[in-house]
């Protein structure tokens, strides 16, 4: 790579974005995603993101579940571009038992933006989702949406949000009244009155600046709730955190948006503030060294696999972050767990409504390769050297079921639908040590009604659940041969495999698992584990 490339690569990094939205189902993270990238050009019409979600409910009956219980299992990929940014919009399921997805979605982002549904708050979801944000200390963004109805006070949001969420609050704008006195928002940060029309998807244009709230245009135009808004403005500068770029970056503060995404409201000035302050790509850990994304050599990691995304092609997809140098098709890269050189041929963008093929990627993006059972989550691509990224993490189940296929004759083929789903992260397995049952292994419960969905009209398979007796599973380590040798013989009735053919142990009960693991204290019994 020559000098000038080498330019164009930092500025290619410069202007990448990549962030996920954390919610609580019903927050409104579809509406919000739907605007954005009306902003960004990327749709024509509002509409477009749900009218597309449920096409896909209607291609494949496993997504009826998610229908059915309005949440969204599935995590896809948005490209647009907005002013100078290449934005990639990573989206998250929403719904708690798939945190586990969720989790790795947002070890691909460089910060994420935290969707709150001003009637009800933070719930339990945004709560989980952002002890994630937090594990990596990404930076967040909030907005406080739905304000056209009437919701808490946004001075008890703030309090809400800074007392269960832990994190620090800068308003960056302020409401104007709330549902039918709703006015608009003044913007703290730019100081500028944003006009709010309800009952109107139009891109806002009606935007004041108004340098001084004592300037007479408020009266004329805010009438009576000029003075609260001048009484809520003095309050917030004597008393709330002035916004402070350095908190944002490592997630102690974070700045505060109101707005009302169905009615493409406070979107614009969240998005402007978004591009200006959010972090591009990030360097990132790998085994052996901190990487740049500046550095000219490509690297990137998967951190999602994904079956029969289209159903007319069934192919499998695995997604990955670059995280340095610039990406070519058909490049050819090594596999960090194979060792292998591989060429990536027809790598696959997302631009918000098609797969296009991907000319070339920067540090941020994210390209999917069609995997051929070859690829796993975690895996690591570089140009020369093998490098392996970090932090693409595992959890031990919570929940067993037992599987029971209806018909023998489909062994086969449960056997494939279990393999393509455990390597999407869908669901784990684990195959005892003694006898021929399949213990399947989850996160959250829900896990397992896709999964069945999943293999009766993916792949055909007519099976049942039966419940299987354990509290717990870890996977179980130890360098002395000798030692894990007599705990295998110990406890044989009581380990099994994994997909990987690493060693598990699955404990009746959790005061069995705690006796265990006294009982061999030169073993390790973990709960995480690292993909590799
Ligand atoms: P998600 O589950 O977080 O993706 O939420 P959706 O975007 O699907 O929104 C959930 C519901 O809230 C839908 O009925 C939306 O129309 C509605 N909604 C979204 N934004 C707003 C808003 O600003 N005001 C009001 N009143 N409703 C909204």
């Amino acid at each position: 790579m020559n000098a000038i490339s080498e330019k164009q690569n930092r500025q290619e990094t410069e202007r990448r974005r990549t962030f996920g939205i954390i919610s609580h189902p019903d927050a409104g993270k579809t509406t919000l995603t739907e605007k954005l990238l009306l902003f960004g050009g990327a749709i024509q019409m509002a509409g477009s993101v749900k009218a597309r979600k449920a096409s896909r409910h209607a291609a494949s009956d496993w997504m009826a579940i998610e229908q059915a219980r309005g949440i969204s299992v599935t995590s896809s990929v948005m490209q647009f571009s907005y002013r100078d940014c290449q934005i990639n919009l990573l989206d998250t399921p929403g719904h708690q038992d798939f945190s586990e997805d969720t989790y790795r979605v947002l070890t691909a982002v460089d910060s994420a933006v935290m969707v709150i549904d001003s009637v009800k708050g933070v719930e339990p979801q945004t709560r989980k989702l952002m002890e994630v944000c937090r594990m990596r200390n990404t930076p967040i963004i909030t907005f406080i949406n739905k304000l056209d109805r009437e919701g808490m006070a946004p001075l008890d949001i703030i309090d809400d949000i800074e007392n269960t969420l832990q994190i620090e609050c800068a308003p960056l704008s302020w409401p104007i009244g709330m549902g039918k006195r709703f006015k608009g928002t003044y913007n703290l940060y730019r100081k500028e009155l944003n006009l709010f029309t309800p009952g109107q998807e139009r891109l806002p244009d009606d935007v004041l600046t108004i340098r001084d709230t004592s300037d007479p245009r408020l009266d004329e135009i805010l009438g009576s709730q000029a003075a609260e808004l001048r009484q809520d403005v003095e309050l917030l500068e004597g008393a709330a955190n002035p916004f402070d770029m350095e908190d944002f970056l490592n997630g102690s503060q974070t700045p505060v948006f109101f707005g009302s995404a169905i009615n493409n409201f406070g979107v614009r000035e969240l998005l402007d503030t978004f591009v200006e302050i959010a972090p591009p790509p990030q360097p990132r850990p790998a085994a052996t060294r901190m990487v740049y994304p500046e550095e000219k050599e490509f690297s990137g990691f998967v951190f999602k696999i994904q079956a029969n995304m289209d159903p007319a092609h069934r192919d499998r997809i695995a997604f990955l972050r670059i995280c340095s140098g610039r990406f070519e098709r058909g490049m050819r890269v090594r596999h960090h767990r194979t060792g292998k050189t591989v060429q990536l041929a027809n790598p696959i963008t997302f631009m918000a409504q098609d797969r296009e093929f991907a000319e070339e990627a920067w540090p941020g993006d994210i390209i999917g390769i069609h995997n051929h059972g070859t690829i796993c989550i975690g895996d690591t691509f570089s140009e020369k050297e093998l490098l392996w990224f970090t932090g693409v993490p595992s959890f031990a189940p919570e929940h067993f079921r037992r599987v029971r296929l209806k018909s023998p004759l489909k062994a086969k083929q449960l056997k494939k639908g279990v393999h393509q789903l455990v390597e999407e992260g869908a669901i784990q397995v684990f195959q005892p040590v003694l006898g021929s049952d399949l213990i399947l292994g989850a996160v959250g419960v829900l896990q397992f009604d896709v999964t069945m969905e999943r293999l009766k009209t993916e792949y055909g398979v007519d099976a049942a659940y039966e419940p299987a007796e354990y509290a717990a599973a870890r996977w179980v380590r130890c360098t002395d041969k000798k030692k894990l040798d007599a705990f295998k013989k110990a406890c044989q009735s009581h380990l099994a495999t994994d997909a990987r053919g690493e060693l598990v142990y699955l404990a009746p009960t959790l005061w069995r698992l705690n006796y265990e693991s006294e009982q061999w204290p030169d073993l390790t019994f973990l709960k995480t584990r690292e993909y590799q």
